[in-house]
């Protein structure tokens, strides 16, 4: 069997084309309008640095508090450009970290939950189309260690007391197309989306009390005149309060230095399927991996294939175009063993974005200083975990207090990093540990390459 990166490479049948280097999520819609800049001397009571989910949830929620505010929303690319937008779009209500307490694991769910009530009920309120789709959070198991972890996973379910269905392998193969598992389970509430149109929709539904400047990153936060002064390329703004939702963005400015493990993951994206081809009778599906660096899958409602895997360290904050050919080998390995008749199909599109990470599964969140308001790390989870914590934010500057705020504060927070050699070192040795899984567990199933398909065509 060869290696996972020798799959796709070696592949001299048919050579496949080469993929855009983009998200498909985000240039697959038109392009949005010029941005609006912020510049020169500019002066607000409140300035979120960041439109991510948490940043987006904690303007809204800012500017639902104080109608009578002015409040910037400011971020560094365009909306939807970032992790936010470049992300797989599993609105998760719940999920499952092996070094959690029961408490902690449970607080983590209310909050997911309460963040995708909160999506649910701006989306629809304000009428967002962003294809969402109501589904769940389906696991499945191609065999070996898989099976074990999706037992362990099922337990886990259980003992939180959630609803589980679980699928054989024919239920697995009618709705995912993919033959190759042999059981999943399947726990109900996740939603599906097309993560760009949701974040454009957020933020183009905001208050009109919210000012939303693109391109604009921030440099620099500068205390002063009972409050701070934000420095970007082009403006220095004055304002009151910040509330800093800026994720990997944030040690930069101060908050959460040598706690933060920059782990990129990677995605790719095919064209959409023939309706008379393989998938034909398949709808739209998202289906989650058991085994740490298993691959994410997707078919959405305009019938592209996604497959999201693999991690590499991203100590500069980006992932590398030599991880993106890797998980390029390993993406197109991934589809031909789901589903062999796709074996020769080209992606589209392949991205990269960065996972905030940290050592102990914990965020940042709270008054950093006075005035100085931080909701950053919200990890694997964080579309959902991200709003609820970006929302959580304004209602503490506010002064509310709730079950579900006590809920974020009990959460631990970051722990210091080692030095960043002994980092690099533990993280790479931890990806290759899971590659070495994942490759350990592709081996075990019995499935043709790819080329093999192809010579037995030819
Ligand atoms: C390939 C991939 C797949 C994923 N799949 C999922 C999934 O299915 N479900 C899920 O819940 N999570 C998923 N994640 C994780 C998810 O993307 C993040 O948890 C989520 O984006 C966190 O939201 P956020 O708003 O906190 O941070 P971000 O989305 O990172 O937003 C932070 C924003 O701050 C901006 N910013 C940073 N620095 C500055 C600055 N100096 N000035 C101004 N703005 C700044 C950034 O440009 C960015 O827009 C995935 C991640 C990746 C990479």
């Amino acid at each position: 069997m060869p290696a996972l990166s020798a799959v796709r490479s070696n592949d001299n049948l048919s050579p496949l084309a080469a993929p855009r280097f983009a998200c498909g999520w985000y240039e697959t819609l038109p392009k949005p309008t010029a941005p609006r800049v912020a510049e020169g001397d500019l002066s607000f009571d409140m300035a979120v640095v960041g439109a991510g989910f948490t940043g987006l949830a904690c303007t809204r929620r800012l500017a639902e508090l104080y109608p009578d505010a002015r409040i910037a929303l400011i971020e560094a690319e365009r909306l939807g450009a970032a992790n936010s937008g470049r992300n797989s779009g599993f609105l998760l209500d719940i999920s499952f970290y092996e070094d959690t307490t029961p408490a902690i694991q449970a607080a983590k769910t209310r909050l997911q939950e309460a963040g995708l009530c909160e999506l649910d009920r701006v989306v629809r309120e304000q009428g967002i189309a962003c294809d969402w789709q109501p589904w769940g959070n389906l696991y499945g198991a191609l065999g070996g260690e898989d099976e074990v972890l999706l037992d362990r996973m099922g337990e886990r379910y259980r003992d939180a007391g959630k609803p589980l269905e679980r699928w054989s392998a024919e239920r697995m193969a009618e709705v995912t197309g993919s033959p190759r598992m042999r059981r999943g389970i399947f726990h109900p509430g996740t939603v599906l989306v097309q993560p760009v149109k949701l974040t454009r929709g957020l933020a183009a539904t905001l208050p009109a009390n919210v000012t939303l400047f693109e391109d604009s990153p921030v440099t620099a936060i500068v205390p002063g005149d009972g409050g701070y002064r934000l420095r970007t390329a082009r403006s220095r703004i004055a304002v009151e309060r910040i509330f800093l939702c800026a994720n990997g963005g944030t040690p930069t400015l101060g908050p959460g230095k040598h706690r933060l493990l920059p782990v990129a993951t990677f995605a790719a994206m095919t064209p959409p399927l023939a309706s008379d081809g393989p998938l034909a009778d398949t709808g739209p599906f998202g289906l989650l991996p058991v085994l740490p660096g298993g691959a994410t899958l997707r078919l959405t409602q305009d019938r592209r294939l996604i497959v999201r895997q693999g991690a590499a360290f991203a100590p500069n904050g980006h992932p590398s175009d030599a991880d993106l050919h890797r998980f390029l080998d390993e993406a197109g390995r991934t589809l031909a063993l789901h589903w062999p008749a796709l074996a020769q199909t080209a992606f589209e599109y392949a991205w990269g974005g960065v996972m905030s990470l940290t050592r102990n599964n914990a965020q940042l969140f709270g008054e950093q200083a006075p005035g100085l308001f931080v909701a950053a790390f919200c990890n694997g989870a964080g579309n959902t975990a991200g709003t609820a914590a970006g929302k959580l934010l304004a209602e503490l500057a506010a002064g509310e207090e709730s079950d579900l705020l006590a809920d974020q504060m009990s959460l631990p927070s970051p722990t210091r990093l080692p030095p960043d050699f002994v980092n690099g070192f533990v993280v790479r040795h931890r990806i290759a540990q899971a590659k070495r899984r994942l490759e350990r567990l592709y081996t075990a199933v019995d499935h043709p390459s790819p080329i093999q398909d192809g010579r037995r065509q030819a």
